[in-house]
């Protein structure tokens, strides 16, 4: 930790990959501007694109000596059209959709699970594109279902159908998911996201289909159902992280509630010590654009005082014409908007933590005791990264330092607010031998310097045997040395 540099950011940034990042300098250049997280979307391309799109990104994150985690979003039980060319609609056409994988007319609009438009009733919704195009149904006959435009625009290949009036009988896991699960394995990625997560249920059955294929990282539920916004908890508890997907939210929810559910599902997931991204269209206007408006701006840094880890680039990224600019935009914006939380030293939404755990106690205390004697960091070596998670919750104004035994848990932490990942091979050290060597890795790695005061919590066998967790107050002394305060 110098003292003569600024302070490195501590909100994540996910970036989409896409057509737009493909070229070599670029990526180096979204990456170089800030990016924690690359998410590939499967439900835009082809396999080998994103397996390819993958292993560049790993050979460039490695070049430039930065810890990255992919982050595989599956397409989860949503519909798409299928389109080859970008279709006109206008108000009051007639479109018919075919209910059968074979449509009967050639111009009939085939949709990615065209059964379920079997369960669609006369007057239902047919929203496309994030409900920027609204459809009402009206007769179904000889597997065709009749409707009327009611708001047009262009349509373009693959967007989004979401049918807000017509309960689903769709499972959590399609084969489209198990198809691209299997890819997401063979990428060797660092998280699942799984879209239109309904229950906490789904967690279990995409841990188990992750597996089959070799695959154990932490899974994702993004959030953009009715049912999963009443389930938050739940889901939660069961997943490892959340994302507030506020494009397909704000179509299946009312638009007006999508600021209140955020800031909900953000509090939520931080008391649960989950890593949560907020989705969409934060800088959408940057797909066309240098500059973002005022209103993007705020959004960004909204998201950011109401506790966010991350915040995420679509389109803006994936197929945006200014993607390194967008990175450079919201990395300026995040650094600003956290400069102001550290400086007011909470949250706009508190941090309500209820039914403490001895763990809770811990690291809140850890995290008082280190503003108290102005500590320039928290060093808690972690093998599975929850107390740093933990710790890293409260948003203290000291980094988080999370020495980890391997590689892939350190790209797991890329996804979590202001940790410091380290690489140190703590497992066989046992003793006073785990904290000297956690900080002495921390120096090596040039994390923090000589001089640093820094606040320890090894929450492991310390004197050998037991889960004794430590609380050690230390000043790092010339060579990463551990001395006296
Ligand atoms: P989701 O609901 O999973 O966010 P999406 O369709 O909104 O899906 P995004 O990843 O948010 O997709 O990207 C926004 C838009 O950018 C997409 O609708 C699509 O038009 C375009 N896009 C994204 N990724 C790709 C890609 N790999 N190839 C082509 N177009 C893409
Ligand atoms: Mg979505
Ligand atoms: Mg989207």
């Amino acid at each position: 930790m110098s003292q003569s540099t600024a302070m490195p950011r501590r909100t994540r940034i996910v970036a989409t990959l896409g057509p737009a990042t493909d070229p070599p300098e670029i990526l180096r250049a979204i990456l170089r501007a800030g990016v924690d997280v690359a998410r590939v979307n499967f439900s835009h391309g082809t396999d080998e694109e994103h397996l390819g799109r993958i292993a560049r990104l790993r050979e460039a994150a490695a070049e430039l000596g930065k810890n990255v985690a992919v982050l595989a979003d599956l397409p989860g039980p949503k519909l798409r059209v299928r389109l080859k060319e970008p279709r006109d609609l206008k108000i009051g056409d007639e479109v018919i959709f075919s209910i059968s994988h074979d449509p009967i007319n050639s111009t009939d609009l085939t949709i990615t699970e065209p059964e379920m438009l079997a369960d669609v009733k006369p007057d239902d919704r047919i929203l496309l594109d994030d409900g920027r195009l609204q459809l009402i149904a009206g007769r179904a006959e000889n597997q065709r279902l009749f409707t009327k435009v009611k708001m047009g625009g262009k349509l373009l290949p693959n967007k989004g159908v979401n049918l807000p009036d017509t309960p689903l009988t769709i499972p959590a896991l399609t084969d489209r998911d198990r198809e691209a699960i299997a890819i997401a394995a063979k990428g060797n990625v660092d998280w699942l996201a799984l879209s239109f997560a309904r229950n906490p249920e789904a967690a279990g059955e995409l841990r188990t289909e992750a597996l089959k294929h070799g695959l154990n990282v932490p899974v994702l539920a993004k959030i953009e159902r009715p049912e999963a916004v009443e389930a938050a908890e739940a889901i939660i508890a069961a997943f490892d992280g959340i994302m507030v997907a506020r494009g397909d939210l704000g179509v299946e929810i009312p638009l007006e509630r999508v600021p209140t559910a955020q800031k909900r599902l953000i509090a939520l997931a931080r008391v649960a010590g989950k890593p949560v991204i907020t989705a969409t269209d934060m800088l959408d206007s940057m797909r066309q654009n240098p500059r973002p408006t005022r209103a993007e701006a705020g959004d960004v840094a909204n998201a950011i005082y109401d506790g966010t880890d991350a915040v995420m680039l679509s389109g803006e990224t994936a197929v945006g014409l200014y993607p390194v600019d967008a990175v450079e935009c919201m990395s300026r914006i995040a650094l600003e908007a956290e400069s102001h939380l550290l400086e007011l030293g909470h949250l706009g939404v508190e941090l309500r933590l209820t039914d403490l755990s001895i763990d809770d106690h811990i690291t809140e205390m850890v995290v008082e005791l280190a503003d108290r004697v102005g500590a320039d960091a928290i060093i808690t070596p972690t093998i599975s990264g929850r107390t740093a998670r933990l710790l890293a919750r409260h948003r203290p104004k000291a980094t988080v330092i999370a020495p980890a035994p391997t590689e892939s848990i350190l790209r797991q932490m890329a996804v979590v607010w202001g940790l410091q990942p380290v690489l140190m091979d703590y497992c066989r050290r046992t003793g006073d031998d785990r904290i000297t060597g956690a900080v002495q890795a921390a120096f090596d790695q040039k994390v923090i310097e000589a001089g640093n005061l820094l606040v320890v919590l090894a929450g492991h066998p310390v004197e050998g045997g037991a889960h004794l967790p430590t609380i050690r107050l230390t000043r790092v002394g010339a060579g990463g040395a551990a001395c006296e305060p």
